[in-house]
């Protein structure tokens, strides 16, 4: 175990950034994994638990929908600023975008810093009535997307639809809770979220100030009103972020979070209850 937990940082080091070099990898590999796990191994082996400190409140920011126009920005700017971020992507955006896939690599080769996390094949090709009253097929869709991005962990947001399923319990509404119960039992999470960062239909533009943002994620902590106390998920979308005034807005959210000392960011695998081994 000590010896792969060496290995492991070794390989990334020397392979950090080279698809021929991920695909070598691969080839090796094979011969002695006749049973490829298919959410992966490398960050398995990695994760470690979060102890929590009953002084501080963790904060967990979301981008929904990515790859898209704004996602790079994005990782620009949480690496820039130092803090821990999760990216649920969709894997037909992954497939369509000409830099989509690389992008994907990218972000599930920055953790823990970053986290990629499963949003869906299809994003219910925005029918949700019609993708959630097929459950079985709507399964079938998440996993398509774990297969098809390599998702490390198997942790989910459904699309259009904040339910839960974590700890052994699900809070989903009477649509989305039949296709949330059949990922619960797959030994998927399921996260929600408990404040969005809204935007305009047409243009896709934050509609809350940073300022205003930072305000209601302070209201909602302190007066516990989150899914799980003193833990806030926070739910924006990557195309909100590709103006550079928008980037700069997202920018002043995280230095008003960051100002706080109780605010620590992480990534929703270190949510409370989440299942990862
Ligand atoms: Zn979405």
């Amino acid at each position: 175990m000590k010896l792969l937990k060496l290995w492991v940082p070794l390989l990334a080091l020397v392979c950090i950034g080279s698809v021929a070099c991920k695909e070598a990898q691969g080839r090796e590999d094979k011969p002695d994994s006749p049973t490829p796990d298919p959410v992966g191994s490398f960050n398995k082996f990695d994760w470690q638990p979060v102890i929590y400190d009953s002084t501080k409140q963790y904060i967990y920011l979301s981008f929904d929908d990515g790859p898209q126009h704004g996602t790079t920005t994005c990782i620009d700017l949480v690496r820039k600023e130092h803090v821990k971020a999760s990216f649920f992507m969709v894997g037909l955006h992954a497939a369509q975008k000409p830099d989509g896939k690389k992008i994907v690599s990218m972000i599930r080769e920055s953790y823990p810093e970053l986290l990629l996390a499963n949003h869906s094949y299809t994003h219910a090709r925005d029918k949700y009535m019609f993708f959630y009253h097929h459950p079985l097929e709507a399964e079938q869709d998440f996993l398509q997307a774990q297969d098809s991005m390599k998702v490390p962990f198997k942790i989910i947001r459904l699309p259009g639809n904040s339910a839960w399923a974590e700890r052994g319990h699900i809070k989903a509404t009477h649509l989305v809770a039949p296709v949330t119960h059949l990922l619960d039992s797959a030994g998927y999470n399921v996260i929600g979220w408990d404040l969005e960062w809204s935007f305009q239909k047409k243009t896709s533009r934050p509609v809350q100030s940073a300022t205003r943002l930072a305000a209601e994620v302070d209201t909602l902590l302190a007066h516990h009103k989150t899914h799980t106390p003193n833990h806030l998920v926070i739910l924006t979308h990557d195309r909100m972020f590709q103006r550079p005034e928008d980037a700069d807005s997202l920018a002043r959210f995280i230095t008003l979070l960051k100002q706080n000392p109780k605010y620590v960011f992480e990534t929703v695998d270190h949510y409370p209850g989440v299942k990862i081994k």
